[in-house]
Parts: structure tokens; C-alpha cells; sequence
């Protein structure tokens, strides 16, 4: 059966060039690039030059790159680095949308004294700025707000977020997860983002491999190494590089800037004319984040009246590889905790199937997926207790639910 991979938020395949990049470095390039003998100088060399087109990508001096293992270690180190170096401030200001790899680290600073402000989100995914204004205090700390949301693609403002902050107190630090947009929108930290002095990413989103990352410091803001023992980074993060993966990822940089802007709207095509067949095709299902902007890549799409779970296994019966969400809630029953703050009502919360498309995603497989998935809905519906198969409609008694589930008009 042929594949139909629509999981690229979770993560991509490598890019060919990215391993011809990759394969000297596994074979005869092997060398500690700390060592003193010319054979690991070139290796050296190779971090080097990735690491400058790494800071070329984002807008940045190279020496205000690092690299590590993942996103989440780039976060951890973000988050960590910054209370290690201010000690005398307690408040952090977040979102309760993040990726784990921040809400978490953020509840474990609340359980050890720190006073932790998570800003929702309305129903369309979009956070109130008035509210993030408000929450701003005289102690905080650092301010740690994703680029955009992984499991619906709700892109955050992050140049005006990081410009109210700086207006507000500029020693405020301002970090922001890009996990989800490198490569896939522009990210200039000389230019829309000056005011972000951290941002983290991760390769194998990007068509790199796992098991690598990048964690960019502005020069000059206050944050201490988080990992630490030997010199390498410049004594900012210890641990012998990975040549490699860090080649690769520069690779997987590079053919990102090469081809962004076309790359851009061939997806956000393949992305729109998904979406459309859907709700042409498919009664009773929203776009979770319709009305903010979004990725080009992403598409939520909340299914009245039954389970994403159910979805997503029949789905792969047909060889479609789709998530109900982020790749670590997906696999439990818990409704997803974007979801929930973003209010989707309860007949519909555990219904939320995530396609994420890449380039290789091509014109036919949305054919495919979009002659599987109105077929996938309705057989499920016909064994949901909320759905009337005589009708093909919900009973009237779960449409009643439905309708006064919704918010109240204030
Ligand atoms: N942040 C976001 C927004 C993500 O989507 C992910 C992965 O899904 C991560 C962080 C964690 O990335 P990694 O797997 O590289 O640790």
C-alpha cells in the first residue's frame, strides 16, 4: 500500500541532499572537531560554516547559534538559562497552548516558587492582547510565547508581542518557540523579530534528521549555559558536537531559504484545496484556528460527533498517516489541551484530526485523502450514539447540546 504521509508537524522526512551532506561526516570525516590535528580542523570548519548558514537563515551573528540535541533541550536551556541568570525576578508570562517542552517546564518553575501567568486563547486560537498587556508585571522575568501553534498552526504575533515587551521594561526577556515555523514562514531576527533575544527550533522538522537543534541568544542578554561541563559552543553548551546532524541541518536551512517563497504557496495550495473539499464534502465539521492567521501547511479539522482516534485508524487502514493532534497527546483519550483552551465544544474536542503537509505532498494524495476521508466520517458517524442514521443527521437532542455548548453571546 502506498503511504500518504500528512504528519509533517510531528515530523519530516530527510531530505536527500540533507543526507549526501550528512554521509562524509559518519565516514571519513569522523573526527572531535575540538582536536588539534588538521584532519578534525576540517570538521571544525564544517560546524563553522553551518552555523553561518544556520545565522544567516534567521538574521543572526553566527556566535548566537548554538546548537543542540532537540527543541525541547533548546527550550529547557531558553527557560532555565534565563532564571539562572536573574535570579531576583519571579514572574514568567506564557501561553497555555505551548508544546509541552515549554508548558512543562514552565509548571515545574511554578512548583519550585515562581508565580507563572498562562494567557488563553479565544476560539479562534488567537490570544488577547489586552490581556498580555495586562499580565506584564514590574517582576517578570521572561516572556516565553510560541511562533506558531503545532497542533493547529495559529501563527502568534510575535513582533508586536516582543515589541510591547521591550516598550514595557526592555531587561524583560522575550523567548519564543519556532519550532513550527522554521522553514515553513520567514524568521528575521534583524528585522520583525529585533525584540526576541531567544528562539528555538528543531531539525526534523524542518526535513533534517532527530536527534538535533538550534537555541539563538541575542548578544548580550542575560541567560546563563544550562548544560554544562566542557567548552565546546563557546562554554554555552557542553556536550562533543554532533557533526553530522549539525551538517544536516544546515543543509535542510539552506534548501529551506532556497525555495521558501514558492514552497510557500505551492503548500498552502495543496493545504486550501484540502480544506475546501472538506467542508464541501464532509457535514458537520469546523476548522479548529480558521479565523486566525495560520500556517500554510496546517489544517485541524474538528469532526462533530465522533472520535479523532477512530478517524485516525481507519485512515491508516488506507495507508493515510494523519494525527489527532500533537504527536505526544496523540495515543491518550485526553482531549488535547489546545483544544480545550481553545473552547471546541465537547462533541467535537475528541473528533480533531491534524493534516500537515511538506513539499513532497503532492496534487494526487489530496485526491486520495479527500475520496477517503468524507467516506471515514460517515461510517463512523453511523455507529455514534449522537448521529440518527435514519436521518444522517445528529439527533435532535445532540444538536440541542451542541447549540447551548456555545458561548454566550456577552
Ligand atoms: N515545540 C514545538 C512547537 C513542537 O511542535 C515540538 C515537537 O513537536 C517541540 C517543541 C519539541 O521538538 P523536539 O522533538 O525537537 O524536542
Amino acid at each position: 500500500m502506498t503511504i500518504i504521509y500528512v504528519d509533517n508537524n510531528a515530523t519530516t522526512a530527510i531530505a536527500r541532499e540533507v543526507r549526501q551532506a550528512m554521509e562524509p561526516f559518519f565516514t571519513e570525516h569522523y573526527f572531535n572537531p575540538s582536536s588539534m590535528y588538521e584532519p578534525a580542523k576540517r570538521t571544525a570548519r564544517a560546524v563553522a560554516a553551518a552555523r553561518e548558514t544556520i545565522a544567516r537563515f534567521l538574521g543572526a551573528a553566527p556566535q548566537e547559534v548554538l546548537f543542540t540535541a532537540c527543541a525541547t533541550e533548546s527550550n529547557n536551556a531558553a527557560i532555565f538559562g534565563a532564571t539562572r541568570a536573574n535570579p531576583s525576578r519571579r514572574h514568567i508570562l506564557t501561553t497555555a497552548v505551548e508544546h509541552p517542552a515549554v508548558l512543562e517546564v514552565c509548571k515545574e518553575l511554578a512548583r519550585s516558587g515562581y508565580e507563572v501567568t498562562f494567557l488563553s486563547v479565544d476560539r479562534a486560537g488567537n490570544l488577547d492582547l489586552g490581556e498580555f498587556v495586562r499580565a506584564l508585571r514590574p517582576d517578570t522575568l521572561l516572556v516565553s510565547i510560541m511562533h506558531a501553534n503545532n497542533e493547529t498552526g495559529v501563527v502568534f504575533p510575535i513582533e508586536r508581542l516582543s515589541r510591547i515587551v521591550k516598550e514595557t521594561d526592555p531587561s524583560i526577556l522575550f523567548h519564543t518557540d519556532a519550532t513550527q515555523t522554521a522553514g515553513k514562514i520567514p524568521i528575521r531576527l534583524d528585522r520583525e523579530l529585533i525584540h526576541v533575544d531567544m528562539l528555538s527550533f528543531s531539525g526534523h522538522k524542518l526535513h533534517a534528521p532527530k536527534g538535533i537543534g538550534a537555541l539563538y541568544v541575542r548578544r548580550g542578554t542575560a541567560w546563563r549555559p544550562w548544560m554544562i561541563g566542557g567548552h565546546q559552543e563557546g562554554g554555552r553548551r557542553a556536550g562533543t558536537e554532533n557533526v553530522p546532524y549539525i551538517v544536516g541541518m544546515a543543509k535542510a536551512v539552506e534548501l529551506a531559504a532556497e525555495h521558501a517563497a514558492e514552497e510557500e504557496t505551492r503548500i498552502r495550495r495543496l493545504r486550501d484545496r484540502l480544506e475546501e473539499g472538506i467542508l464541501e464534502r464532509v457535514p458537520w465539521v469546523e476548522i479548529n484556528g480558521r479565523g486566525a492567521p495560520r500556517l500554510p501547511n496546517t489544517l485541524n479539522v474538528a469532526c462533530h460527533f465522533i472520535e479523532g482516534e477512530g478517524i485516525l485508524y481507519q485512515l491508516n487502514e488506507h495507508g493515510i498517516c494523519a494525527s489527532s493532534g500533537s504527536a505526544c497527546t496523540s495515543g491518550s483519550l485526553e482531549p488535547s489541551h489546545v483544544l480545550r483552551a481553545m473552547q471546541v465544544p465537547f462533541t467535537a474536542v475528541q473528533g480533531s484530526v491534524r493534516f500537515s503537509l511538506s513539499r513532497y505532498n503532492t496534487e494526487e494524495e489530496i485526491d486520495r485523502i479527500l475520496e477517503v476521508f468524507p467516506r471515514v466520517v460517515a461510517s463512523l458517524r453511523r455507529i455514534s450514539p449522537y448521529w440518527d442514521s435514519q436521518t444522517n443527521a445528529p439527533r435532535p437532542e445532540a444538536e440541542q447540546m451542541l447549540v447551548s455548548a456555545a458561548p454566550q453571546p456577552a
